[in-house]
């Protein structure tokens, strides 16, 4: 190998180095993409891990890597005019198994066991929700008292796959990174 090869080997190398050191800081511009946890690995946490893993954001707690993508996603839209406002985020097993109780009924059946299809409104138990990971938002539109007919869902059901955040099947309002 001559000098100049050595020389050229040592500047594309240099160069592939800044575009992973530019990939890197363009990742973590936008955020990470959050963890994508299926059901058997949510756990319910506690305050330890609530302090180190989630921030607060218009009143409410989100997993710190998921909010840079809520804050992305809501800021683009109100340069639109669309007012996206949350109305539920992380909660703890105790809040997931009360919503759970009134959504589904309680005894050991309907806390834990009933398909959420048949609970109303569909209310995953405790421990398995993504909200106990402050992994899923629920969402509300300012203005509308139904979010399914809000501007608000047309206008995430168009943007959202850009932000990593996905639309529950049962649940106009339920976004998560998931779909869960
Ligand atoms: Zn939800």
């Amino acid at each position: 190998m001559n000098l100049n090869v050595i020389s050229f080997s040592a500047t594309l190398a240099l160069t592939l180095a800044n575009l992973l050191t530019t990939a890197d800081k363009v990742m973590n511009y936008t955020g990470s993409i959050p963890p994508k946890p299926d059901q058997s690995t949510i756990i319910c946490h506690d305050n330890n891990w609530e302090v180190i893993n989630l921030s607060e954001y218009q009143g409410y707690r989100i997993h710190k890597k998921l909010l840079p993508l809520m804050v992305k996603m809501r800021d683009t839209a109100l340069q639109s005019g669309i007012n996206i406002r949350i109305n539920s985020a992380y909660r703890t097993c105790q809040e997931q198994g009360d919503l759970r109780a009134s959504a589904c009924g309680i005894g050991e059946y309907n806390l834990y066991y009933k398909p959420i299809s048949l609970c109303f409104p569909p209310t995953e138990p405790a421990g398995k929700s993504l909200h106990n990971e402050g992994l899923a938002v629920d969402l509300a539109c300012n203005g509308y008292a139904i979010f399914e007919y809000s501007p608000c869902y047309g206008w995430i059901k168009e943007h959202s796959a850009k932000f990593h955040i996905r639309q529950h099947e049962l649940e106009a309002w339920h976004w998560s990174t998931t779909g869960k």
